[in-house]
This record gives C-alpha cells, structure tokens and sequence, in this order.
C-alpha cells in the first residue's frame, strides 16, 4: 500500500541520492541526471525494500538477481551516451529499473531477459507506469534480438567473460556497446565503439556483476 505522503517523502530521498551519490560523482550529462530524478526506483523493488530503494547499493530482487547500484546505472546510461533517436537494445532486464531510464531517454529499447518470471512481472510494471516504448521478451540474450537489429547501442547488464559476437554484429556502425567484462568475481565496465570493421575499446571503473548466463556468455 502506497500512501501520498510516502511518494512525497520517496521524491525527497531520490533528489538526495541524485544529489549525494550522482551529481557529487561526476556524472555530468543533464539528460542522465533528469532520468535518475525522475524515474520512480522505489517502484521496481518489492514492497519491503521500498525504504532501502535510494541507498547506495545494490538490492536483491528475485530468481537470486539485482537490481545495480543508483551511480552504476547512471554511469553505464552515461557512458552509452543514449540519443532521443536511439534504438537501444538492453541484455539483463532483471528488475526493469535500467530499461525505465534507457526508455526516458531513447526512441525504443528492446530488453531481454533470461528469467521469464522477471520479464513478467516487468512487463506489467512498464504498461501500469507508462513506458510504452520498451519491448521485452524472455529469452537468452547473448544471442541479441536479431529481428529488430541492427541498434544504434547496447548495454549489457550482466557480467561476461567476453564480448558476444552476436551483439558486436547486431550494432550499427558508429553505435557502442556498455558491458562489464571479466571473471565470475570482478569485472571492468568495457565501453565499445563500432567503426566500419573495427571496434574501439575503453575501460572504465571496476565493477562486481551477476552473470551473463547463456550460449555466449558463462554456462550455467
Ligand atoms: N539492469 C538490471 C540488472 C539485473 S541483474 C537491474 O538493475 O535490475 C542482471 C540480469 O541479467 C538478471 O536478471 C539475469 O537473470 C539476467 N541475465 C543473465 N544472463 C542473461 C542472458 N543470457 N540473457 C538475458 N538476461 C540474462
């Protein structure tokens, strides 16, 4: 049960996390910074979370997976440097919270899921509040989403021992790829950038992710 005062109370401590664990990292793109204030975080984790939403961590969701940290969100959505032409393709729906940002953001984001519990329950959450250009589907998404690509970007929410071929495949020439890569333990947010053949590749910070379960990514 949701009473007004909580969602007043809930906006407050969301501007503070914006405040305190976003704009004081230096996460400086304007566009990123509106979707963090304004997409309701709170509303994608369960009931007895709600107070713990805007903390600087991850939480548990279910089938054993996570939504990410508010500033891993922000940085990967940053580094992805989403356009409002966009078509986005995401890899790990899990509690849908990054799809919702990608989706204030972009034209379209298509989001796979290798859970269909999640992909469920995620896709009742995006019609009840409002994100009506988001597609999802239960599937294993190292193989991508061939029927709608090619994307003009991709971000992988998992962690991967590599970079899957199908997805470099399936992004459009001057487009990039966010996925944390490395082993089962720890990993390194990989920024990727097509250019005709060949892809540039940057690293960003250390991160620590579920794993990318799949065909392409870790075996089960
Ligand atoms: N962005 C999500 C992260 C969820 S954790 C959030 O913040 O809520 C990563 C998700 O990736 C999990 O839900 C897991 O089930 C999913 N996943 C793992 N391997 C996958 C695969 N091969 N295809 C699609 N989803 C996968």
């Amino acid at each position: 049960m949701m009473y007004a005062g909580d969602s007043l109370r809930l906006e407050k401590l969301r501007n503070k996390m914006v405040d305190e664990q976003i704009i004081a990292r230096k996460i400086h793109a304007p566009t990123v910074i509106k979707a963090m204030r304004d997409v309701p975080r709170h509303s994608f984790v369960s009931d007895f979370l709600k107070e713990r939403a805007y903390d600087d961590c991850p939480l548990p969701i279910d089938e054993s997976q996570t939504i990410s940290q508010p500033y891993i969100v922000a940085l990967m959505t940053e580094l992805l440097e989403v356009e409002p032409t966009d078509k986005v393709l995401e890899i790990g729906t899990g509690s849908g919270y990054q799809t919702a940002i990608l989706a204030t953001l972009a034209k379209k984001v298509f989001t796979v899921e290798r859970h269909r519990s999640l992909a469920t329950k995620v896709r009742k959450l995006f019609d009840q509040l409002g994100y009506h250009n988001i597609a999802s589907r239960s599937y294993d998404g190292t193989y991508g989403w061939k029927e709608f690509a090619p994307f003009n970007k991709i971000m992988v929410t998992a962690a991967s021992p590599v970079l899957p071929e199908s997805l470099s495949q399936q992004l459009m020439d001057g487009g990039k790829i966010v996925i944390p890569i490395g082993d089962e333990s720890s990993q390194i947010m990989k920024v990727y950038t097509k250019n005709g053949d060949y892809l540039n590749e940057t690293n960003s910070i250390g991160c620590q992710f579920v794993k990318l379960v799949g065909e392409y990514g870790w075996k089960e």
